[in-house]
């Protein structure tokens, strides 16, 4: 394989006829309806969705960083080119337009379009589980993107998420526990609700 992925992972994406799969080089990738895998969490009780919540982050963390480290390994360790590929990758799997941004020794991630707040949504409406921020892959990857770069365990929080309300998503990674949501000079400050949410 080229050690330098010129090609955009939706460029390099193949689909296998034979065996039904599509392939990134030995990666294989699966096309998922978001509502159906979201609608499956909006059927778990809440402590049991939170650690399926927890599990999917983890899980991505370490099978979509093994990506990661590929994209690492064609751009020779290179901090933007890794960001450039991980955001473009993020694009062409589907999963949003994301937004890098360096706050001091945090990084923070804004998504627009996340596809796991919109399957959420489209999955119906539960007062059980509404008001969540549910974008967990994404938390997983970028905690992954985040400890490739700083060198050193990075953990990932949720602050706000299109689920609940809002234009966009966002996150922060940090080494140290990040700060809550909401507080002064937090990280995407600028909430911005779309009409008709009231929480
Ligand atoms: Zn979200």
């Amino acid at each position: 394989m080229s050690p330098v992925p010129d090609l955009r992972l939706r460029e390099r994406l193949q689909h296998d006829a034979v065996h039904g799969a599509w392939h990134d080089g030995p990666r294989r990738y699966l096309v998922l309806r978001p509502d159906s895998l979201m609608g499956a969490l909006r059927l778990l009780d809440a402590a049991t969705r939170e650690t399926v919540f927890d599990a999917l982050a983890l899980s991505v963390q370490r099978h979509g960083g093994d990506s990661l480290r590929a994209y690492a390994a064609g751009v020779n360790g290179d901090a933007r080119a890794l960001i450039a590929a991980t955001l473009d990758s993020a694009a062409d799997l589907g999963w949003g337009v994301w937004s890098l941004k360096q706050q001091g020794a945090a990084l923070e991630l804004t998504v627009q379009h996340s596809p796991f707040a919109a399957g959420w949504l489209a999955a119906g409406s539960d007062p059980h589980s509404d008001g969540l921020a549910v974008c967990a892959p994404i938390r997983g990857m970028l905690a992954a993107l985040a400890t490739a770069l700083a060198g050193v365990p990075m953990q990932v929080h949720e602050l706000r998420c299109a689920a609940q309300g809002h234009r966009e998503c966002c996150f922060v990674a940090a080494p140290a526990p990040a700060p809550a949501a909401g507080g002064k000079g937090t990280p995407c400050s600028v909430a911005q609700r779309l009409p008709g949410h009231t929480q």
